[in-house]
């Protein structure tokens, strides 16, 4: 499943640093001598995200909202209701369980996601994980 990289900067030392750890938005700062004990909180713009993620639309033209364990960044979805596009906000790793990664919910809707519209069906993408994969896919659907 997908990963997502996230970064981190500490207001002390100023040591920025990244880090792939599973839905951890906190982090420590990694310099010893830093004398900064607390948590740091992510700079959540500059989120980096891989693969095939949890995500969460809402449409602009009409009330309706879904979330989808296909969700890739930059990726449109197709309203269900009025069939217009929206991309993914908040995306979240897979829920984890047993070491297992675990897509729950309903069948995907291929008809309705931008990543099954380039050819590439979210299947063979979450069969294949690599992030250079998912990268040139995400190209190929951006250039049309
Ligand atoms: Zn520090
Ligand atoms: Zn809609
Ligand atoms: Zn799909």
């Amino acid at each position: 499943m997908g990963q997502i990289v996230r970064f981190f900067q500490c207001k002390t030392c100023e040591t920025s640093w990244s880090s792939k750890a599973y839905r951890k938005t906190r982090s420590q700062c990694p310099n010893e001598h830093c004398a900064n004990d607390d948590e740091v909180k992510e700079v959540k713009k500059k989120r980096k995200y891989y693969g095939c993620l949890f995500g969460h639309f809402s449409c602009n033209e009409c009330a309706n909202r879904w979330a989808s364990a296909f969700a890739y960044h930059r990726i449109w979805q197709k309203c269900k209701e009025c069939l217009a596009k929206a991309m993914p906000h908040s995306m979240m790793e897979h829920e984890i369980k047993k070491g297992k990664p675990k897509a729950k919910g309903k069948p995907h809707l291929a008809d309705l996601c931008g990543m099954c519209s380039t050819g590439k069906p979210c299947k063979i993408v979450r069969d294949n994980q690599l992030p250079d994969v998912i990268d040139a896919l995400v190209r190929v659907s951006l250039t049309g």
